[in-house]
């Protein structure tokens, strides 16, 4: 069979009622080529449709339903019978997922840390599914490859990490932080066993390892260990202040009581925006002990990247220009789709620790014609070309405009922490860098303080519940808190007071059933 040479000879795939010229689009109308482009067209248009409507018309941002009431929806399901209409997949699609999915982009979605995301970002994904390149070799993806490795030297020198930086774009902040400190683990292995008076074995040296990270520092940190072979007490927790930031003179003890106690700090893991607090730690200071002590210093910015780009804010990431290795989660505040992180390395020799070469696709020789195959720094193999999403979202709006959308959510959430401060109903924790708000519901009387626990539980399920509003959860000194993870510039103090009205109801009702429980059990 020969294909006709140019697209626009092309018959119309989609329009099934005309018989194409070739048939091959009959035959296979849902593989997407030269054949089929009027039906990708079609069918991307009418999902797009789908989605469009639901955003448009979502008045909240969850509708409350359960995993045991959706669960039976989603197994009745026959995937071995094909519906073959993609109107017919869409609208069953309504049912078991749009419907009832979790709306970022809702002002009143104040849970976790997810984003609305950006057009320009959003047609990045469009186009990169499509085209579909594969950013492990140069030969899978061409242009894709240059383009990604712009973008990492655009983070590298908004950063400030030098001249030798490099890095790769990886799923997410958990694997930026895994792929860092496999780097750490192999250059420290390296300088113990260089180091050691006697030539030591890896197995020796491993057990013997340790990161330093504080107390509220991600727990990706200790997955990362243990996926890295290390003992359980890898990783040991520094102290943080009331403000949940590391302490240096804590760090300073611990760094000394490993060496007294003959162990290997591998890395040191500061955070630039903890999950729950918002909070940084010190990066100079502890970039000072770092360079003391001659240890790898890793900063976690998975949340606080943003302040890369904004115009006010900058400064609050000073001395991360000192770190060896560092995660963005672009994902995260820079307003880009699942997903989009990166992790950047002040010494590109250092990413030697990833570099396998294999015959059937990245030969060493490549590497000596100086052939790009981003393989050769990866810890995956087929990689999503997620680096477009940024491109065009820089080339269309920016890297103000991006910031400044960062700015607005670090400015509501000091709002909304002035407005807790002054609310007798709440307690408040530390005032965020960052974009979080930690609190409590505190019943009013003393018989109730004993069930604030049991109230701000029940008060983030009811919440959920209702759909009204979705907030997270954290635990504080062992104590149950609710928590305001502020991501979407659309989220008004309007939208937060109204939230926190609708917590302290709920919270409120649950301490009141209680107490009158238990008046009515005391009175038999
Ligand atoms: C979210 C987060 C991570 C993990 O990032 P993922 O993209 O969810 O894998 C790591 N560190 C911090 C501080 C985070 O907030």
């Amino acid at each position: 069979m020969s294909f006709p040479g140019h697209i626009a000879e092309a018959p119309s795939a989609g329009d099934t009622s005309a018989a194409p010229a070739s048939g091959a689009a009959q035959a296979r109308p849902h593989l997407f080529n030269h054949l089929t482009v009027d039906s990708y067209r079609r069918s991307l248009a009418a999902g797009i449709d789908r989605v469009a409507s639901r955003i448009a018309g979502a008045e909240r941002p969850f509708t409350g339903m359960s995993p045991a009431r959706l669960a039976p929806e989603i197994s009745g399901i026959d995937l071995d019978r094909p519906l073959e209409d993609p109107a017919a997949a869409l609208d069953e699609l309504e049912d078991v997922y749009l419907r009832d999915a979790v709306y970022f982009h809702h002002p009143r979605y104040l849970a976790h840390l997810n984003c609305p995301v950006v057009i320009p970002a959003l047609l990045g994904e469009a186009v990169l599914t499509a085209v579909n390149s594969s950013l492990d070799t140069w030969d899978q993806s061409a242009g894709g490859t240059l383009i990604e490795r712009r973008l990492i030297d655009w983070t590298a020198e908004r950063i400030g990490l030098g001249p030798d930086a490099d890095g790769i774009f990886t799923s997410g902040g958990t694997q930026s932080n895994f792929q860092a400190l496999l780097l750490a683990r192999e250059e420290a292995l390296e300088l113990a066993a260089k180091n050691a008076p006697t030539p030591l074995e890896r197995h020796e040296i491993l057990p013997r390892l340790r990161i330093l990270t504080s107390e509220a520092s991600h727990f990706s940190v200790q997955k990362s260990a243990k996926l890295l072979g290390l003992g359980r007490d890898a990783v040991i927790a520094v102290e943080t202040g009331p403000e949940r930031r590391m302490r240096p003179a804590a760090l300073a003890r611990e760094i000394e009581r490993c060496r007294a106690d003959d162990l290997v700090v591998m890395a040191v893991v500061a955070t630039a925006g903890t999950t729950d607090f918002g909070s940084i730690d010190p990066l100079p200071k502890i970039a000072d002990l770092c360079r003391w002590a001659g240890l790898w210093f890793h900063v976690d910015a998975a949340y606080g990247c943003g302040l890369l780009v904004s115009p006010t804010r900058r400064h609050l990431l000073d001395g991360i220009e000192r770190a060896d290795s560092v995660t963005v989660d672009y994902h995260k505040s820079f307003f880009q789709p699942v997903s989009s992180s990166a992790v950047l390395v002040r010494d590109r020799a250092t990413l030697r620790h990833a570099t396998y070469y294999a015959d059937y696709l990245n030969p060493a020789r490549m590497a000596e014609q100086r052939i790009p195959n981003q393989v050769d720094k990866s810890i995956q193999t087929t990689r999503r070309f997620d680096a477009l999403k940024l491109w065009l979202t820089l080339r269309i709006m920016g890297a103000d405009a991006i910031g400044s959308l960062f700015d607005e959510v670090v400015d509501r959430a000091a709002e909304a922490w002035a407005l807790l401060t002054e609310d007798p109903r709440f307690e408040v924790v530390t005032k965020s860098q960052l974009s979080t708000v930690v609190f409590r519901y505190l019943p009013a009387d003393q018989r109730g303080r004993d069930l604030a626990d049991g109230a701000n539980l029940h008060a983030r399920e009811a919440l959920a519940a209702s759909g009204e509003a979705v907030v997270a959860g954290t635990k504080v000194d062992g104590r149950h808190y609710l928590k305001f993870t502020l991501l979407n510039p659309e989220t008004s103090l309007d939208d937060i007071a109204h939230v926190l009205d609708l917590l302290a109801g709920h919270a409120g009702r649950y301490v009141d059933e209680r107490l009158t429980a238990e008046l009515l059990h005391r009175a038999g």
